[in-house]
This record gives C-alpha cells, structure tokens and sequence, in this order.
C-alpha cells in the first residue's frame, strides 16, 4: 500500500487555529482505518504573489514574517503509550502522555 496525503485548505486567524481545528477534524476522522491521525501537520498556504509582497513590506517596515509553507507543524505528539496506542497530547506536552484530552490542549 502506498500512502498518500490529502491537503484541505482551512481559513482561519492564526497557526493556533489551524492546529486546533486539525486536532479536531483528526481525531474525528479517525474512526476511518485508513487514517493515521496522529501524523496530522498542519502548514501555512501561501500565495507566491502575496508572499512576496509581505516580504518586501516586512523588510521596510518590520511587519511580521511570512509562514513558511514549507513548514509542517505536527499536531499530535508523536509518542507512543505502553500499549502501543498513539498519544493524543499536543507535542512537546508537559507531563506523561496520554490518550486523555484535557479542556485546553485542544
Ligand atoms: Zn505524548
């Protein structure tokens, strides 16, 4: 089998959105055998037009840098429990992993 990776563009605020709104639609896709949730990452999508711009108004003025797309944010830790289910904490979690979700780290 080969895998295969389905990108579905989201419009949201910030990165923080985007990866909780990924930890969620994941988590719900998960039930589906084919779906490796916990490899879930999340990327900016940047128009090239629009990347070059912003990068020339932030050398002038100091404006934020542009989101790379080119870089993947996991969404999940990539740990695993002892009994060999994935962890479903967000990486770099304080404390022992674990498949319970609390009120903020989703
Ligand atoms: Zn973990």
């Amino acid at each position: 089998m080969t895998r295969y990776v389905i990108h579905l563009p989201v419009t949201v605020a910030d990165l923080d959105a985007a990866v909780r709104l990924a930890r969620v639609v994941a988590r719900t896709m998960s039930f589906l055998p084919q779906v490796d949730a916990q490899a879930t990452t999340v990327a900016a999508e940047v128009e090239h037009a629009a990347a070059e711009s912003a990068e020339a108004a932030g050398a002038v003025t100091g404006v934020e840098a542009v989101a790379d797309p080119d870089v993947r944010h996991r969404v999940f830790c990539d740990r695993r429990l002892p009994s060999g289910r994935p962890c479903l904490l967000r990486p770099g979690h304080d404390g022992a992993c674990s498949r319970r979700i609390g009120r903020r780290s989703c």
